[in-house]
């Protein structure tokens, strides 16, 4: 073990420990209310509606200012406290997008480990019905790592909710190692192309032909197609060319706090009108 290994160990050590702080952090900051959500537009590849925003999870910290839901959210997952914050996400998500105009929806990051929850989609259904929102307007957008906790019980989750109207995502598709065939066995209403496919679309004919496959896949079921980390006008073009039918990216708008959502979709509207005859 020479020095470098030392100083390796120590960088290690570091990472573990203020994974460990964070850790126990995560429940004061909840209750403290240093959680807030952001959200981004996706929207119709012709003419720019906004047909949803994704609500995102972020965390003010007050030592080590935002930290990423990159890094919390597999702490929250670790520690169960995922529940009852995830939980928090669908009521704030449902009471902001009741403020939007319909048909506008709010899309949803569940984690797997929410579904362990038995309360999880009662709870779901009592944010609808408290706000008022219409469950069209609701997409849960999952990832293909919940195969990996029961899938039965997601499954009868998931078919409980679209049941009763709420729709259902598959987020970053293609780059999970699940099989294919869970597109079978899952009711589904969306396919979101991960982000990193958008990256690479345009820089190979092999990744614009997966992107082109997914989007085949994705229409074979029958379901929508949405096309994660549209940066360029470049990129935007050649998923038209592709007929997929709804983008979300900075080419759009960054995540934002949900005053600035509200005004994206009001323009948006304003744009789409017709213009008042003289
Ligand atoms: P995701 O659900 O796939 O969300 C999209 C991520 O891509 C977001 O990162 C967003 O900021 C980023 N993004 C959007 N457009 C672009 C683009 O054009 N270029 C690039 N480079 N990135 C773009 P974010 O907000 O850091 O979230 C990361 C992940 O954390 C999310 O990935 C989601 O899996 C998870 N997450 C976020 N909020 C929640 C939550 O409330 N609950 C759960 N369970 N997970 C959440
Ligand atoms: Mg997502
Ligand atoms: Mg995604
Ligand atoms: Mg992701």
């Amino acid at each position: 073990f020479g020095p470098s290994h030392a100083f390796y160990d120590e960088a290690l050590a570091r990472e573990v420990l203020e994974g460990l702080e964070l850790e126990r952090d995560l429940s004061r900051g909840f209750v403290d209310g240093e959680f807030y959500l952001e959200y981004q537009p996706i929207v119709a590849v012709d003419n720019g509606d906004v047909r949803s925003l994704e609500a995102l999870l972020r965390w003010r910290h007050p030592k080590r200012g935002l930290v990423t839901p990159d890094v919390f959210i597999p702490l929250a997952e670790k520690t169960g406290i995922i529940q009852v914050i995830g939980k928090w996400v669908v009521q704030q998500a449902c009471a902001a997008a009741v403020t939007w105009p319909a048909p506008t929806g709010v899309s949803v990051n569940v984690s797997g480990d929410q579904f362990k929850d038995p309360n999880f989609v009662a709870h779901v259904l009592d944010c609808l019905v408290e706000t008022g929102l219409a469950p069209e307007r609701l997409t849960i957008e999952v990832t293909e790592a919940v195969f990996s906790v029961d899938i039965d019980l997601v499954c009868r989750s998931l078919a409980e909710l679209r049941a009763s109207g709420v729709r259902v995502a598959l987020d970053d598709f293609g780059t999970g190692f699940s099989s294919i065939n869970n597109l079978r066995l899952f009711p589904l209403d969306e396919l979101k192309i991960d982000r990193s496919f958008a990256g690479q679309m345009l820089e190979t004919s092999q990744g614009a032909k997966l992107v082109d496959l997914m989007h085949k896949l994705s229409e074979t079921f029958q379901i929508r197609t949405t096309i994660e980390g549209i940066e360029t006008k470049n990129q935007l073009d050649f998923v038209k060319l592709l007929g997929i039918g709804e983008a979300q990216g900075f080419l759009f708008s960054k995540p934002v706090g949900a005053a600035e959502a509200l005004n994206y979709v009001e323009a948006r509207l304003r744009q789409s009108e017709p213009l008042p005859s003289a």
